[in-house]
């Protein structure tokens, strides 16, 4: 990372709003990645879509086999910034961006069987890898949202769909097989999964020469019970003779950023409100989406402490509110809040609703020294709209 030293500031100095990534935090999700890797020859890659943030790659291109991508964009950025393996997802790939997809990706999952036959043979012709997202109909999880195993889900082949529409040349063409159900899951979900996919699919498992688990295996986080997830991977390479991978977005960033905000006004309507510089809305959209309540740095819960105050966002959105908090001490203006776990799912899905300026990003060392490594402004908001 490029360091200079007028540039260098702490958490307590950075501009607000600012998403700040723990370069030491990160660098241990990676090096847990990479020994997973190492011990079990199952491939990892980056899924983008969680954390693009490409200051950051040359970092992840040391542990990791390369990238999943959800399109043309990412898989440029992948091909540009990380240089290793690009992978692509996608629900339907666009008649007019396959030529130029074709010169960054090398692995293509088609989400159906007329996908497969629009662009599979042109992708195999171009040397590409090329695989079917299968959908395995065995739920792990009670949020639909997030379930592409829910009733009508358009995510995956079913079985009976497969079995019914695919040829003889369809199956000839599928080097891999590829799944995606979990979210922020065990790997006893991962267990369960792969009993359902072997039910079903035991035929095409025996005929590929991959498979790629997907994402949503929270393989960083405390408790995690990695002798099952390493079960799982060598089950499928003794059992099939396959190529593991998993695409993990979540577990290579977790809790290895923060967003740091500061508070601008308190206001009082039955409880105290504080008005931060940062928004639910714009800056951290899971918190509405999932929705869930952000950890706090130096905070409780309501009621945990002796000051309990809602936070909530400078946009006229009345749901703009992070959640309620409570703090040894009464917050007043000025006063800088430190939000947990923000390197994911955030700069990648922020945006300028009501004119907000996007958070500043920065990364912060082993020492806690922080560098700016973007600000944006005004233009970036007109931009996007003329
Ligand atoms: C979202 C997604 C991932 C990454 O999921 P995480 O929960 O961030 O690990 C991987 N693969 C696909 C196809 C996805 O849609």
């Amino acid at each position: 990372m490029r360091r200079n030293w007028w540039t260098e500031v702490t958490l307590d100095t950075l501009p607000t709003p600012c998403y700040v990534i723990d370069e030491e935090r990160l660098e241990e999700n990676l090096k847990l990645l990479h020994a997973l890797s190492e011990e079990t020859g199952a491939k990892i890659l980056l899924a983008e879509k969680a954390f693009s943030c490409f200051p950051y790659y040359p970092m992840a291109r040391k542990y990791l086999s390369g990238a999943s991508a959800s399109g043309l964009f990412e898989a440029k950025l992948s091909a540009e910034k990380l240089g290793k393996q690009t992978h692509v997802f996608s629900p339907a790939y666009r008649e007019d961006e396959w030529k130029e997809l074709l010169l960054y990706a090398d692995h293509l999952v088609f989400n159906s069987l007329t996908q497969l036959r629009v662009f599979g043979s042109r992708a195999k012709a171009a040397g590409k890898s090329v695989a079917l997202r299968i959908n395995p109909e065995h739920s792990t999880q009670q949020e639909p949202i997030y379930d592409p195993c829910a009733l009508y889900s358009r995510l995956g082949v079913t079985k009976s769909v497969f079995d019914r529409d695919a040829s003889l040349k369809d199956r000839a063409l599928l080097d891999g097989l590829h799944f995606h159900t979990l979210c922020e899951q065990g790997a006893d979900a991962l267990a369960e999964t792969l009993e359902a996919v072997e039910e079903n699919w035991k035929e095409l498992l025996s005929s590929v020469q991959w498979i790629n688990f997907g994402g949503g295996h929270h393989i960083t986080k405390k408790g995690y019970d990695l002798p099952l997830l390493k079960k799982c991977i060598s089950r499928m390479q003794e059992r099939y003779g396959l190529t593991v991978y998993l695409e993990p977005g979540e577990a290579v960033a977790l809790n290895a950023g923060y967003l740091v905000t500061k508070v601008i006004d308190l206001v009082e309507n039955g409880k105290r409100i504080a008005i931060l510089d940062a928004s639910a809305a714009c800056h951290m959209p899971d918190v509405l989406e999932m929705p869930y309540v952000p950890p706090l740095r130096d905070a409780g819960g309501p009621g945990e402490r002796a000051y309990s105050c809602l936070l909530g966002g400078p946009t006229c959105l009345a749901s703009d509110v992070i959640g309620e908090y409570s703090f040894d001490q009464e917050l007043k203006a000025g006063d800088r809040l430190v939000f947990e776990d923000m390197a994911i799912y955030t700069m990648v899905k922020n945006n300028t609703f009501n004119g907000m300026k996007l958070p500043a990003i920065a990364g912060m060392d082993r020492r806690g020294e922080c560098v700016l490594l973007k600000e944006f402004g005004y233009s970036d908001f007109l931009d996007r709209l003329g």
